[in-house]
């Protein structure tokens, strides 16, 4: 049997003397769309800051190829095909949108700039009508586009998205959860923490759920879609 490509083994994660996650495990394998749902609070956050060492787990491990990467420092575990998408975008704005996509390549290198440049404008149109214009001056969903685009550059095998579809208009959200599926189906295995449920369960293999810095509930995104808690506690109830 293969090793999952990510792998949490019973992280407990502190700020301090507040204890964030408590016996966290999950996994996602490669080729997966797999979601972490949970209320504002529920330590969704903290666990893709743990992926990345910082801050750090304080009992458990965290596995990416099989390989133990919990005291890995942070600026090297991008460097090992992992690219994390940050709750709030992140993007440069006073740089303009090619300068913010070629930034992306800051892990690997220029040596394929050309061609995965190209690329990206391909799957964002959108970006590259935009590409001399600076960043700042796009519209949320545009930089949402910016910053999934910046991380693709750096040629990752998973992705960590902290809430994409934060702020942003519905038909913008359907877009963003559209170009995730486009991503997964050209071969890159996604992590995805969300509030939107019902979205994020609806493009996921498989789904976790996170009470208080625990997994309280994990299934198939259909499993949990149609769980009786899952529907009263993060689909309003329908
Ligand atoms: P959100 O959807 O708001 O991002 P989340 O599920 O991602 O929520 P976290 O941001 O991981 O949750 O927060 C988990 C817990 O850790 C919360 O109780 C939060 O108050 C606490 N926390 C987060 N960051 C810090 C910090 N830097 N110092 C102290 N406590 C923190």
């Amino acid at each position: 049997m293969t090793a999952p490509l990510l792998e949490v083994r019973g992280v407990d994660t502190y700020y301090g003397p507040v204890q964030a996650l408590r016996q966290v495990s999950l996994h996602v394998d490669r080729g997966e769309i797999v979601t972490l749902i949970g209320a504002n609070g529920a330590g969704k956050t903290t666990l893709l800051m743990t992926v990345f060492g910082s801050p750090r787990a304080t009992v458990g491990e965290v596995y990416y190829r099989g390989e133990d990467i919990t005291r890995v420092p942070t600026h090297q575990i991008a460097t090992r095909g992992i690219a994390q998408v940050p709750e709030g975008r992140h993007i440069f704005p006073a740089m303009t949108v090619e300068e913010n996509i070629v930034m992306g390549t800051i892990p690997i290198g220029q040596a394929h700039l050309d061609a995965d440049r190209q690329a990206m404008f391909e799957l964002f149109p959108r970006l590259k009508e935009r590409r001399n214009q600076r960043a700042g001056t796009l519209s949320g969903g545009e930089q949402q586009m910016l910053a999934i685009a910046r991380a693709l550059m750096g040629r990752p095998e998973l992705i960590l998205l902290d809430e994409p579809s934060l702020g942003l208009a519905p038909l913008i959200v359907k877009r963003i959860f559209e170009v995730l599926k486009e991503v997964a189906q050209s071969g890159k295995t996604i992590f995805l923490v969300e509030q939107n449920a019902n979205h994020a369960l609806r493009l996921a293999d498989r789904g976790y759920v996170m009470v208080n810095g625990e997994i309280r509930l994990e299934g198939s995104g259909a499993e949990l879609l149609s769980n009786p808690e899952v529907r009263e506690a993060y689909l309003g109830g329908h």
